[in-house]
């Protein structure tokens, strides 16, 4: 193919004829992948050196076919990739990309919209926000008192979170920093929660050490008494305890802390109340887990939310919210005035780059926006419904046949160990059965370590192509496996 424009060498604006083969060739490509994901395999196996190699042949000194060079990377990402979007990938909360939210990020991409002002796109502004707005009153929000914005994902947003509580309470954090504070403050979570907050600790100048890991009771969530108990060691010892983490389903067994209990300690004790609910958050849609799990919701500081995981868009959509109407831009925005009114129309709008970590800013929003607006909140509903009942059945099938389950929760994530053998809580034999699964073929999953050291086996579906044919076949290559080593060993 040959550029015909006024630079010879430039291939960055091709003709009408060449982009539309470019886009076929990519759309084509796009709908075999979703037709045929059932049929590739779920862990295809990568060999480094090759890769190399193989990358090799790119010096980037010459033009290349564009449409050559669009199969070349459409292979790359076939072979070299975990089939996450397998309806058999049972291992992270990474579900394939809606239809909708692939069209999104193509919009995204070609418009490509800059979102730190209002003025440069105010239709991408205005849908992030209805958006946020809409998941606010899902949570218990008023959609007058939802504030918020798209993040890059739960990691971003949790950040979001600790530097809103510090900026929060402390009026010199913004201009002096950490150092400034007379007391260092302390962060509550527990083992089970996600390593981010320690990491946002680190980075807001906290150091990891401030975030205290609060006893689990024996279901996995936090311990009230416990979190008392801790807020009051560490006043008497001279810290400033700040903000307690609930986290609304682990990452490793999708239990919900105890969210309105939590509360009322955060609200006596003046602490900022996060709630991470990056997996779990959608879980709201179901009545009774709403009203029973996710009861106090409405009461936290802030909430965050990943889109990219059940709600099954596209990579890199975090969400974070909060009920506090100024809390945004006291923290973020570095300019003269803190309420910006947009001159032109009057009234007031969001400028992205005085509210978010982030300056320039993707329209994250559309993928989730165009997803929901065909689905509803009722397809929605249903889904997650359909999902948290195979969860059910995973359960069922795994007592059957001798698995002990070991984590309680109506979230469709299943922690288990074997129940048959002498050997059936050990790492080894644990992880032999893991890998015996993911090696045929048939699933993938792993074996992750409850309360650190409690090692079991884990299955997570979310998934909207995932069937109850799927949950029998990974029952079955798990029994076949577990048989497979227990004969091999004493053979
Ligand atoms: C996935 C997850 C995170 C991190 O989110 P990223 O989108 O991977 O940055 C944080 N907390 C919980 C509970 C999670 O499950």
């Amino acid at each position: 193919m040959k550029n015909n424009g006024s630079n010879a060498e430039s291939t960055l604006a091709l003709d009408r004829v060449q982009r539309e083969q470019i886009w076929a060739k990519t759309s084509h490509i796009i709908e075999d992948f979703f037709s045929k994901l059932r049929e590739m395999p779920v862990a295809p196996k990568s060999n480094p050196v090759e890769l190399r190699r193989f990358l090799e042949s790119f010096q980037f000194d010459g033009p290349r076919d564009p449409l050559d060079v669009i199969d070349f990377s459409a292979q790359g990402l076939s072979k070299n990739r975990l089939n996450t979007s397998h309806p058999r990938f049972f291992g992270h909360f990474m579900p394939a990309s809606s239809a909708m939210g692939v069209a999104a990020d193509a919009l995204t991409a070609a418009f490509n919209p800059q979102l730190a002002t209002w003025r440069a796109c105010p239709f991408a502004t205005e849908v992030d926000q209805h958006v946020i707005k809409s998941w606010g009153q899902k949570f218990g929000y008023t959609s007058g008192s939802t504030f918020g914005h798209f993040t890059s994902g739960g990691s971003e947003a949790n950040h979001t979170a600790l530097l809103t509580a510090l900026n929060s309470k402390y009026p010199t954090y913004r201009s002096q920093g950490a150092v400034s504070l007379s007391a260092r403050p302390t962060i509550y979570t527990t083992s089970e929660a996600h390593l981010c907050h320690l990491r946002a600790a680190s980075f807001c100048g906290l150091g990891s050490e401030s975030v205290r890991e609060v006893p689990v009771d024996s279901t996995l969530r936090m311990n009230l008494d416990a979190l008392r108990l801790q807020i009051e060691i560490d006043r008497k010892g001279g810290f400033d305890p700040l903000m307690v983490v609930a986290t609304g389903g682990t990452t490793n067994a999708g239990v919900v802390d105890p969210i309105a209990g939590i509360a009322s300690i955060a609200r006596k004790e003046g602490l900022w109340l996060h709630v991470d609910a990056a997996w779990g958050a959608p879980a709201v849609l179901i009545d009774e887990i709403k009203n029973n799990e996710f009861s106090g919701l409405d009461q936290a500081d802030s909430i965050i939310m990943d889109a990219h995981k059940w709600l099954s868009v596209p990579m890199g959509a975090g969400m974070f919210l909060t009920r506090h109407p100024d809390i945004l831009e006291k923290t973020f925005k570095f300019a003269a005035h803190f309420i910006k009114l947009d001159e032109s129309a009057g009234f007031q709008v969001v400028d992205g780059y005085f509210q978010s970590l982030q300056w320039s800013r993707r329209f994250i929003g559309l993928k989730l926006f165009m997803t929901m607006a065909t689905e509803g909140w009722r397809g929605y509903q249903t889904e997650i419904q359909r999902q948290i009942d195979l969860g059910k059945l995973l359960r069922e099938l795994l007592t059957e046949s001798d698995w002990r389950i070991e984590n309680q929760t109506r979230l469709p994530v299943v922690c288990f160990t074997d129940a048959i053998s002498q050997i059936g809580t050990s790492k080894n034999f644990l992880e032999a059965i893991a890998k015996r699964v993911v090696d045929s073929g048939e699933a993938w999953l792993f074996c992750t370590q409850l309360k650190k050291d409690l090692p079991a086996l884990r299955a997570c579906l979310v998934s909207f192509h995932t069937t109850a044919d799927d949950i029998r076949a990974l029952v079955n290559a798990l029994n076949r496996a577990r048989q497979g080593i227990l004969s091999s060993r004493f053979t």
